[in-house]
Parts: structure tokens; sequence; C-alpha cells
């Protein structure tokens, strides 16, 4: 079976390709030939996830999956949700980001918040979907220097280190993402 994964990110493809056997190749965009930044422009997480599971399916006719996430933050109805990497601008700068959620949430005390990751998989002519959550506090401050995006503010309910202070296998092993890609990996390996 040959899958192509909607994504140019190293790190995600390797951590994919490692839980695979080798019946099922997986191809990154590169691979394809696809240089195109593919538009994100769905108003939710699944609807990115599908627009770039199709837009590979529709212009290159391979089987697909992609994924999105976001954080989810209770105080704030669920954003800055699909809109989680350019929350504080189209320079999608992580530390601007982190910077406006902490003044945004100033004096709020529900600190609730989830992140989520899901990812479509066209395959044949059906389409699947399969969603990751971790629930968690954002923190006042940043802790740790670890990871990306908002890891630094982010500690999972039952731990007491932030995202950013944890190392990768331990972050994959409950994070959003991690959960989402077994969840793919075992509808796959029962195929
Ligand atoms: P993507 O869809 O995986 O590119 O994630 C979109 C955005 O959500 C990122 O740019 C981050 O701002 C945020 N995000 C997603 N996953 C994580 C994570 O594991 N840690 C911190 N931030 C994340």
């Amino acid at each position: 079976m040959k899958l192509v994964f909607a994504s140019n990110n190293k790190n995600k493809i390797k951590e994919i390709k490692n839980q695979l056997p080798d019946t099922i190749e997986i191809l990154s965009l590169e691979d394809i030939g696809c240089n195109i930044d593919i538009p994100e422009t769905a108003d939710t997480i699944e609807g990115n996830a599908k627009l770039k599971a199709d837009f590979v399916k529709r212009h290159y006719g391979y089987d697909c999956f992609a994924d999105d996430s976001g954080l989810e933050v209770d105080a704030l109805n669920g954003a800055p949700g699909v809109y989680s990497a350019r929350y504080a601008g189209e320079q999608k700068n992580d530390n601007d980001n982190i910077d406006k959620l902490l003044e945004v949430l100033q004096k709020e005390e529900n600190r609730k918040a989830n992140f989520k990751t899901v990812i479509c998989l066209n395959l044949h002519t059906e389409t699947y979907y399969f969603t990751g959550i971790i629930d968690g506090q954002l923190l006042k401050e940043r802790q740790g220097t670890e990871g990306f995006g908002y890891d630094p503010i982010f500690v999972a309910d039952g731990m007491d280190k932030s995202f950013a202070e944890i190392d990768i296998n331990a972050k994959n092993a409950i994070s959003h993402r991690g959960r989402a890609v077994r969840q793919l990996v075992d509808f796959l390996l029962k195929r």
C-alpha cells in the first residue's frame, strides 16, 4: 500500500514510518513532487485536515492522510483552535502567540485547555477521521525550553511539568498527536 502523508515535516513523517511495516509505504509531499503550500482555509481543525488530504487525492490521485492540530482554551470558547499557529498574526511566531495568550488570560482563573489533533485519511473511496485530545491547564508564565508552540505554558492533567520540560518520547506517549497517530496506525495495521 502506498500512502501520502500531506506534510513535509521530517519529524512527523519519521514518527509514523517507525510505527508501520514496510508493506505500507509512506510518501511525503516532496516525494510526490508537490511543492505547493496547500491552503489551510477551513474554519475547523477537521476541515483543514480534510482540505489537505483532498488536495493530494484530487491533484495527484494518491490515497492520502493529513493532520491538523490546535490549542483549545475553555475560557475562550475553544479559541485559538484552528488559528493557533497565527493567533498573534500571520508571522506565525510561537513566542508572540504565547505572549498574546498570557495577556488575554491575565485575569482569568479558569486555565483549562486541551490540544487536539485530527488526522483525515482518504483511502480508496472512503474518508476516515482519527482524533487525539490531551486535557490540561495553562500556566501564568513559561516553564521549560523543549518542544514548540504553546508547550512552555501547557501542563497535561496528572503531570507537574509543562510539555516544554519533558522529553519528546514522554510527550509523544500522551500527546494529542501521539494519540491520533496511534489510532491511524492501529486502523492501517488491521486492513
Ligand atoms: P499543526 O497543525 O501541527 O501545524 O499545529 C498548529 C499549531 O497548533 C502549531 O503551530 C502550534 O501553535 C499549536 N500546536 C499544535 N500541536 C502543538 C504541540 O504539541 N505543542 C504546542 N503547540 C502545538
